[in-house]
């Protein structure tokens, strides 16, 4: 009984946890940007027939600015760099 108390208490800690792995996602099209815990859907991007999501990485507290497309992400990590709207690789600083 008593270690099935604990598992009761451990259960919303444990669900917190993966639901706030948030990523941003970028369409390389229409240029949206989202912030998702899940591969966001592609349908219906304003661009044109389907959104091409790329994951730049997970959401943090270090602000990322790319000086071709000039987007702004505030990740854990160095952004990914696939897919810049302005052509192949974006180009991040910190600020
Ligand atoms: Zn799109
Ligand atoms: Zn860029």
């Amino acid at each position: 009984m008593k270690k099935f108390l604990i598992i009761l208490a451990l259960l919303p800690i444990l669900t917190l946890a993966t639901t706030l792995t948030l990523s941003y996602y970028e369409c390389s099209k229409c240029r949206t940007l989202i912030q998702s815990n899940a591969f966001p859907s592609a349908f219906n991007c304003p661009s044109g027939s389907t959104h091409n999501w790329c994951n730049l990485g997970e959401v943090g507290d270090r602000n990322y600015q790319c000086r071709k497309c000039g987007i702004l992400v505030k990740t854990k990590n160095y952004p990914n760099s696939f897919n810049c709207p302005m052509g192949s690789m974006h180009y991040w600083y910190s600020l």
